[in-house]
């Protein structure tokens, strides 16, 4: 059984529930939020350090988190045109992309699990704010589910990607859509790798704790996914889905369906 199958048969959708399946309930543990109040009141020059288990560390700016239709790139323009329907704005941030969609007249929910956000898209008026796990709705079915900025990281792991898969599948309308980003990590070459790599472990799979301040995240998983292996999650899941656009960066933009 290879790596990719091999993980089908571990999880179940009854583990959703044990699995990330809470809000942000202390400030003091969201760094993200914190940063963009912050910039919202006027410093511009706000970052939040992002730390990984694989990666560079890099600076996430209140400014990129911001950004208006112009500012974005031509996968996020893509992928709001493709929008239709009651849409999910699935770690909608800073609401950047659920404010154009309803000046659009689009009939967008706004989800977040930081308290911080949730803030922020109340002051820049966006409409429908949920302040929920993705992985805790049930109420609602959508049309779309967009999730950008590399939003199928939200995922966390391969399992998370296969529960996701199973859990689309309850709160998609009949013909609906998710419309979301990964990124293809370059493999980095062995020698330059600072940390033990585990055996088996996804190369995609990495570790991120947030930092503003003093004000620290817990560390969380998140995933970039090569679209094969997305394809193969997607098809074991009965569903379909095709590779839109990429950019040179290796992000690209993939309908599910
Ligand atoms: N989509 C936005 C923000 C991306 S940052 C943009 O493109 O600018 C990722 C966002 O996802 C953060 O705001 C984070 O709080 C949120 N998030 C992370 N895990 C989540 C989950 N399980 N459910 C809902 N939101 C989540």
């Amino acid at each position: 059984m290879d790596m990719v199958t091999s993980y089908f048969c571990k999880t179940q959708i009854q583990d959703v529930n044990t699995m990330m399946d809470s809000i942000i309930s202390d400030p003091r543990k969201d760094p993200l939020g914190a940063m963009m109040l912050d910039y919202l009141k006027g410093n511009q020059q706000a970052f939040v350090e992002v730390e990984s288990s694989t990666l560079e560390m890099w600076e996430m700016p209140g400014k990129t988190m911001f950004r208006s239709y112009a500012e974005m790139d031509e996968l996020e323009r893509q992928a709001l045109a493709l929008c239709r329907g009651r849409i999910l704005d699935v770690g909608a941030g800073s609401g950047c992309h659920s404010l154009y969609l309803q000046q659009q007249g689009l009939d967008v929910d706004a989800l977040d699990i930081s308290p911080g956000c949730i803030r922020v898209m109340e002051l820049q008026q966006v409409k429908n704010i949920v302040h929920q796990n993705l992985f805790s709705l049930s109420e609602k079915k959508y049309d779309t589910i967009l999730m950008l900025m590399n939003g199928l990281g939200i995922c966390g792991s391969l399992d998370g990607c296969n529960l996701f898969l199973q859990f689309v599948k309850i709160i998609l309308e009949d013909g609906g859509q998710v419309i979301a980003e990964s990124t293809v990590l370059e493999v980095p070459d062995e020698e330059a790798l600072d940390f033990e790599e585990e055996e088996d472990e996804y190369q995609g799979q990495t570790e991120f704790v947030m930092r503003y301040g003093d004000i620290v995240s817990d560390s969380f998983d998140w995933i970039y996914l090569d679209f094969a292996t997305l394809e193969t999650l997607v098809t074991f899941n009965g569903l379909e889905c095709e590779l839109l656009a990429t950019d040179t960066a290796g992000k690209y933009l993939v309908q599910i369906f």
